[in-house]
């Protein structure tokens, strides 16, 4: 059994970008690859284009990724650097402009490609070298080898890939201080269901266990505070980022587990966000797991350091008023997409069809 395998040089910490990004360049040109603002109000662009001048290194910005961010954005994206004839990719943002950037180096390597093809994961040439500057406490995008991206229906799919592994990453948690209220509350409970989900995980080692019972325990309290209208001190912010990061890894060792997959078709049809759409279906997952594997629902309460009480709290406590309000017929409509779905089938306790109907009914009342 393969324990993990997570082949990125991570730097935290203040100044990530400004002391490091330099060195894992080597005078590489590059396509930085962001959102419409946010990586501007963060301070993290500024960072990079120093780095950059400094250094002159050449460059090329392409700020058109959008959350969720489609597969035909990251082409454009992969397109400008190919044509522009530029070595390295450099995602600048959360989630959404670093796993486009992932894509982006795909399509780099392979501009003729079309959408289909990026989904077969045979690629005739390897992507582009890829390095990551993270600016929301989340997705742990940074360390995984996972773009979640949107194809040309409106569908959310998750690609994995070992060459989507970036060369280099940099999380410096001053960028995520800027996020609204509701970014950082959607982003928290994002690492809060990567680590219950990659807990229970059928893959789940003592690795990536520990990885996701110490990213809850770090995230517990600062998102308690959050959730109380509380402003987060740079404390309560590095321990959030770095609650990303464990999370990002265990999952990069097990996957997720039904409530994102379930949750990407929240997104998809009622616009919420990714963290808080996955995060509505924790509740229904700690007590699905609770009652077929009670022994690992009380070593998951050990090792994270919470009372079971307190931890259920926490979800509720972060979602705004949701409305899922599914119909039963809508219900029955979508089911088909998760037979045989691989992050349903990693759940441990082998959630049916009939459960996932329970819960989203349960969820629309
Ligand atoms: P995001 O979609 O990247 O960004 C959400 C919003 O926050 C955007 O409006 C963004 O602005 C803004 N923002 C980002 N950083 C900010 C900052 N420092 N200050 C102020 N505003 C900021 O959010 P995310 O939750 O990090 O990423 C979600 C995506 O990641 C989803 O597509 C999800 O499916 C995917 N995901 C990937 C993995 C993985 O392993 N790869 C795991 C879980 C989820 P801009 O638009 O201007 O950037
Ligand atoms: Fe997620």
């Amino acid at each position: 059994m393969q324990a993990f395998y997570v082949p990125v040089r991570m730097f935290t910490g203040e100044n990530a970008v400004k002391d490091h990004l330099a060195s894992q360049l080597q005078g590489r040109s590059c396509l930085i690859v962001t959102g419409g603002s946010s990586a501007k109000k963060c301070g993290a662009l500024s960072d990079i284009l120093e780095v950059l001048k400094k250094n002159r290194i050449r460059y090329a910005i392409f700020d058109g990724i959008r959350e969720n961010p489609t597969v035909e954005s990251c082409r454009q994206a992969g397109i400008l650097a190919a044509e522009q004839q530029l070595e390295v990719v450099l995602g600048a943002g959360g989630g959404s402009p670093m796993d486009a950037a992932k894509a982006a180096a795909v399509f780099a390597a392979n501009p003729e490609m079309a959408e289909a093809d990026f989904y077969s994961g045979s690629w005739v040439n390897p992507p582009k070298p890829i390095l990551l500057v993270g600016t929301t406490a989340g997705t742990g995008s940074e360390v995984t080898k996972v773009a979640v991206l949107t194809d040309s229906a409106g569908k959310k799919h998750s690609m994995h890939h070992d060459s989507l592994y970036a060369a280099a990453a940099f999380g410096d948690p001053r960028y995520t201080a800027t996020m609204a209220p509701a970014v950082t509350l959607s982003t928290a409970v994002d690492v809060l269901a990567h680590c219950c989900e990659s807990f229970f995980a059928k893959g789940a080692n003592a690795y990536s266990r520990s990885a996701a019972a110490e990213g809850i325990r770090l995230l517990a309290e600062p998102l308690s505070r959050a959730e109380n209208g509380e402003n987060l001190t740079m404390a309560d912010r590095a321990a959030l980022y770095n609650a990303s990061i464990l999370g990002g890894l265990a999952i990069a060792v097990t996957g997720t587990c039904f409530p994102h997959n379930v949750g990407y078709y929240l997104t998809e049809t009622r616009q919420i966000p990714h963290g808080f759409a996955s995060a509505v279906f924790l509740p229904r997952l700690l007590s699905f797991v609770k009652g077929r594997a009670p022994e690992l629902f009380t070593a998951f309460l050990t090792m994270t350091g919470l009372e079971e009480d307190k931890l259920l709290r926490l979800v509720p406590g972060a979602l705004p008023d949701l409305r899922i309000a599914m119909t039963p017929e809508e219900i029955t409509a979508a089911l088909p997409r998760w037979e045989n779905n691989s992050s349903v089938r990693k759940t441990i306790g082998d959630p049916t069809m009939e459960d996932i109907r329970a819960m989203l009914t349960e969820l629309s009342v």
